[in-house]
């Protein structure tokens, strides 16, 4: 420890058991294990998580890298001990060029702060991840997060232009870079966007922006079933509309938020769509009309369109106090993230109520049903054997219902400790072999974040 104490300053070394408690966790429930690590480090910048690689290579000491600690897939877990690297100093926003539409930053700023400082100039920023507000930009690069506005700007891999980083053994690179356009040999950019932690540690990292929408509107439309929400969806598609959100809240997790909340959600209806539009004031109120029209075609009953900037906060309020709510049910909640084709929504959604049914699970649905993300929020006690079995053969059964719909097991939300196991099930063999070999060149001795992913 004395070592790590003269690179980064004692104060800035946690060995004591409570604070290494308090880094056994990350916001998944893994059950009752506890899997401590040996110590916290929070560097300050670049050169010192460097130094710190440099000796952890040495003497294969694993490296768990940690944001905020917001991922629902066990990524911050120090599963095998060793050093979490706290990144919570390194939280400043170096530089906005408005000129070229981006900005530079440190990995353990907020992305809600990202998001203010930019649009304080006229820019934005679109990726959300509804932890934004604690959640950091390095922990969503490293999971290429998404988020409500995926359907009509993609995610946080759309937004990276390049990346400082410290590989396994200290070596620090630089990858991609301050231009809108490269392709100078592979994009180890985007390789290392979503790579959780496994092959490098971001330090700094280049951002796009694109200008800030003039107007934005937010729709609350209510349904008596989930297939009618899915019909109006296609149908808003179809008219050539792009919502920069298209999500859904069943009935569950409507009933859930209104226990906890009281946000005037309907909560005797099936199905509510949360839409936004963006864009100029003229088109945004146009594509607020079609989309009022399609809904009630459909029969949509009570649509709601923010009036003012308050409205708007309310319904965002609502959306994004689901998985919260869900959380004070019961003890635990986990979340699973699988993606379908978008018109596979309907038929995904009644086998997830189905296969809650079977098990006996409490089950709350939500997602981004414009990328055809579905988030099952399950309500359980893991302390109970039989409910913690019963929801681990529902998991199984729901990866295969989305594989078997031409989906995969995860949109956003990354793949981490939870959703390993079930690689084989998403991935050819040779896939895996490719992957594993990534990892290996990146770090041969297997000390970051081992036990994720591959
Ligand atoms: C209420 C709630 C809502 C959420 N909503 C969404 C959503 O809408 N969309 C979505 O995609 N996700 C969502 N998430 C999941 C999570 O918030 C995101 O994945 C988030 O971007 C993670 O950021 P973080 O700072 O908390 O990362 P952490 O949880 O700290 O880390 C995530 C992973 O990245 C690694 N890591 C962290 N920083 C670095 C770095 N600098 N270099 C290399 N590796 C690093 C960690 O080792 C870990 O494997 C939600 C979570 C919660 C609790």
């Amino acid at each position: 420890m004395e070592r790590f104490k003269k690179i980064v300053g004692k104060n800035n070394v946690l060995t004591a058991y409570e604070d290494r408690y308090c880094y056994a966790y990350d916001a998944t429930a893994i059950g009752e294990k506890l899997y401590l690590p040996d110590a916290v480090i929070l560097p300050e910048n670049t050169e010192q998580i460097s130094e710190i690689l440099k000796i952890a290579h040495k003497n294969k000491i694993p490296i768990v890298t940690r944001g905020a600690g917001t991922n629902l897939v066990g990524g911050c877990i120090p599963l095998k001990g060793g050093i979490v690297l706290h990144l919570s100093k390194m939280n400043k926003i170096i530089n906005i060029d408005k000129n070229n539409l981006q900005c530079v930053v440190q990995p353990g700023v907020a992305v809600e702060k990202i998001q203010q400082e930019v649009e304080e100039q006229g820019l934005f920023y679109p990726p959300d991840p509804a932890s934004l507000k604690v959640s950091t930009i390095g922990g969503s690069i490293a999971q290429s997060s998404g988020g409500p506005r995926g359907f009509k700007y993609g995610t946080t891999k759309d937004y990276v232009l390049g990346l400082k980083v410290v590989l396994a053994d200290g070596t620090i690179i630089k990858t991609g870079g301050k231009t809108a356009k490269n392709v100078t040999g592979y994009n180890l950019t985007q390789l290392l966007t979503g790579s959780e932690g496994t092959l490098g540690i971001i330090t700094q990292a280049t951002l796009r922006l694109i200008p800030k929408p003039e107007e934005r509107k937010v729709l609350l439309a209510c349904f008596d079933s989930i297939d009618t929400a899915a019909q109006a969806v296609t149908g808003i598609i179809s008219a050539g509309i792009t919502p920069s959100t298209l999500d859904i809240m069943d009935k569950n997790t409507m009933q859930t938020i209104e226990k906890f909340h009281q946000t005037g959600l309907p909560s005797d209806m099936d199905a509510v769509l949360v839409l936004e539009v963006d864009g100029f004031k003229e088109g945004v109120e146009r594509q607020t009309q079609e989309i009022i029209s399609i809904c009630q075609e459909l029969g949509a009953k009570n649509i709601r369109a923010s009036q003012n900037q308050q409205e708007a906060d309310e319904i965002w309020f609502a959306r994004r106090s689901a998985f919260g709510a869900v959380a004070r049910l019961r003890p635990n909640v986990l979340t699973e993230d699988a993606v379908v084709p978008r018109d596979k929504v309907p038929e995904m959604v009644k086998k997830i109520r189905q296969i809650a049914d079977k098990y006996s699970l409490t089950v709350c649905i939500m997602g981004h049903i414009g990328d055809g993300n579905i988030h099952p929020n399950f309500s359980l006690d893991l302390r109970d054997k039989n409910e913690a079995h019963r929801f681990e053969k529902a998991t199984e059964e729901l990866f295969d219902a989305a594989i078997s719909f031409g989906g995969s097991l995860s949109g956003e939300h990354g793949i981490g400790l939870s959703k390993a196991p079930f690689m084989k099930k998403a991935l050819c063999s040779k896939n895996i072999e490719l992957m594993k070999s990534i990892k290996k060149l990146f770090d041969p001795e297997n000390i970051l974040n081992p036990g994720k992913v591959v």
